[in-house]
């Protein structure tokens, strides 16, 4: 999801044009032409898991948009005052109702176009038994063959499986950069 542009100086309710500031800046920010303040506009991170029960991955149906209906790792926008691992855990319990011991960050992605970083963390199910929040339609695990790969909600989920059954298959997880074009 592409960002919306400011319309408004969160200073003094102005309306801001976008310029570049004549402070040595070479981006255009939201300037306010009344109070001068510069708002600054930078990528927000998105945590979640990888929440496994032996050769099985947790998946999320999605009962939101965007991708109403598709297949998701659970996963959402961080929060203030929580570290990267308490987010993707918070949002663990609250889109699937899991489970879970943390485990080791498993990938970082880069999604340049929409301002995002995605931090997904592996988890280990300590109960097969979930109890999904009104964002899931349902929760359910999945082998590797029945992963829904057409269904998927987001590239970020479908080159996290990809990794995490590769890893799987060697047996050493390792942490992977990627960027998504
Ligand atoms: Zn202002």
């Amino acid at each position: 999801m592409l960002r919306s542009a400011i319309k408004h100086c969160r200073e003094c309710g102005s309306g801001v044009v976008y310029r570049v500031p004549d402070d040595g800046d070479t981006r255009q920010r939201a300037v306010c032409p009344s109070c001068h303040t510069i708002h600054y506009e930078n990528p927000l991170n998105v945590v979640g898991t990888v929440p496994y029960w032996g050769d099985k991955v947790l998946l999320c149906k999605r009962n939101i948009e965007p991708r109403f209906g598709k297949w998701t790792l659970p996963a959402g926008f961080m929060e203030l005052n929580e570290t990267t691992a308490e987010g993707a855990a918070r949002e663990t319990v609250e889109e699937a109702g899991a489970q879970f011991e943390m485990q080791g960050l498993f990938t970082m992605l880069s999604v340049a176009r929409v301002g995002q970083v995605h931090l997904f963390f592996r988890a280990r199910l300590t109960s097969d038994q979930f109890d999904p929040g009104t964002e899931t339609i349902e929760a359910r695990l999945f082998a590797e063959d029945e992963i829904p790969w057409d269904e998927l909600a987001f590239r970020t989920t479908k080159e996290t499986l990809d990794r995490y059954f590769a890893d799987r298959r060697t047996g050493v997880f390792s942490v992977h950069t990627i960027d998504i074009a």
